[in-house]
């Protein structure tokens, strides 16, 4: 036996470049062009380094409490036993769906969808169906019915920036009440409806969201899930399994101070909201059709123009956006709403490259 055969062989998932020039435009990973509060800033400045050489408080009940109390201000009451904290919400999903999806049948998403689930899938040796959105790149909640092992929802969904209306969601959500079904909300606070209002109806949802694009700590990996006790429960149970000390000291202090200062916080996504407002049109003018984007980013493809060459194009002027050589997406390119002012002179690189 080769040693090799013993491995664990995954493809893994890609991430959007990070590269390391300076002055490029970067809007290719959905990252916050503004900075997070400075509240968070000052967290990490007064953070005492002496207090490193002790592990973290376990149940990271500080920042549970504090989200809890946030949301139940924003939603439905809930305390810290409704929220588990992870290193971002790639790290939270993954140990949602270690916990969730152990039947044997099929977890179901679509097809056009974050791209870190089939992976999570294949890494866990869950077995998974993918279900093709509409030409319109929509999801049609009627093609997720009972027998799969579970749902995963993105919502709104990315690469296509498109919001399933929340009735939706609840017919998802009643059609399997067997199993878990996880509302991915990365994206929910520039001007999506949350399913965190619907915890209390059904006893099977996970609703997910992070810190890493309205609030701006794509780099402190702070993601959080919020569910009924029991479901908080289980993930917890699994996380205790593989690693008790998960966010550090530093960023707990970071986090909580994001969640206190709410009013920078709606300011920013404020801002990030009328840039995108702006960039409909702005790219409609330039020939691009666009989708009805609820995030920070867009999902255009253009009309006589092929996506690759634009996205080469950009690259060349040090602009750079996503683009997923995968079929049925491979002309559309997905643009993060960056600043105005990175805004605009996107603008006039496009008017060089498409006018
Ligand atoms: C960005 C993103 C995440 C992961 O974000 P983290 O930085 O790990 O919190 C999860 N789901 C979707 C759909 C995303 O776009």
């Amino acid at each position: 036996m080769a040693l090799s055969d013993n491995f664990r062989k995954v493809v893994p998932y890609v991430p959007g470049e990070q590269p390391q020039k300076k002055n490029i435009i970067k809007l290719n990973t959905n990252e916050n062009p503004y900075p997070p509060s400075p509240n968070v800033i000052k967290a990490i400045e007064d953070f005492d380094g002496e207090t490193l050489r002790l592990y973290p408080e376990p149940n990271i009940d500080k920042l549970r409490r504090e989200l809890a109390e946030y949301l139940s201000n924003r939603y439905i009451e809930l305390d810290k036993d409704n929220v588990f904290v992870g290193v971002g919400s790639d790290d939270v999903l993954s140990t949602a769906f270690l916990t969730f999806f152990n039947s044997g049948r099929c977890v179901e998403f679509a097809d056009i969808t974050y791209s870190f689930y089939d992976v999570w899938c294949d890494v866990y040796k869950i077995p998974y169906k993918q279900i093709p959105v509409k030409s319109d790149f929509t999801i049609n909640p009627e093609d997720y019915k009972s027998g799969n092992g579970g749902v995963v929802i993105a919502n709104p969904n990315a690469p296509t920036g498109i919001e399933l209306p929340l009735t939706d969601i609840g017919k998802i959500l009643k059609e399997n009440s067997d199993v878990v079904v996880i509302v991915d909300e990365a994206y929910v606070d520039f001007g999506g409806n949350s399913a965190i209002s619907l915890i209390n109806d059904y006893k099977n949802l996970v609703v997910v969201q992070t810190f890493s694009k309205s609030r701006s700590m794509a780099g402190a990996r702070i993601g959080f899930a919020v569910a009924n006790k029991e479901l908080i429960k289980a993930m917890s149970d699994v996380k205790f399994s593989i690693n008790s000390y998960t966010l550090t000291n530093m960023f707990i202090e970071a986090g909580v101070a994001s969640v206190k200062d709410n009013d920078y916080f709606e300011t920013q996504v404020e801002r990030i909201i009328n840039t995108r407002e702006k960039a409909k049109e702005e790219l409609t003018n330039l020939g691009f059709s666009i989708t009805d984007s609820k995030t920070n980013f867009l999902w255009a493809t253009h009309k006589s123009l092929s996506a690759r060459v634009i996205f080469e194009k950009l690259r060349e002027k040090d602009i750079f956006v996503r683009y997923f050589n995968k079929p049925g997406i491979d002309n559309y390119l997905r643009i993060t709403v960056g600043t105005d002012e990175e805004m605009n002179c996107l603008y006039d690189a496009l008017r060089d490259i498409v006018g």
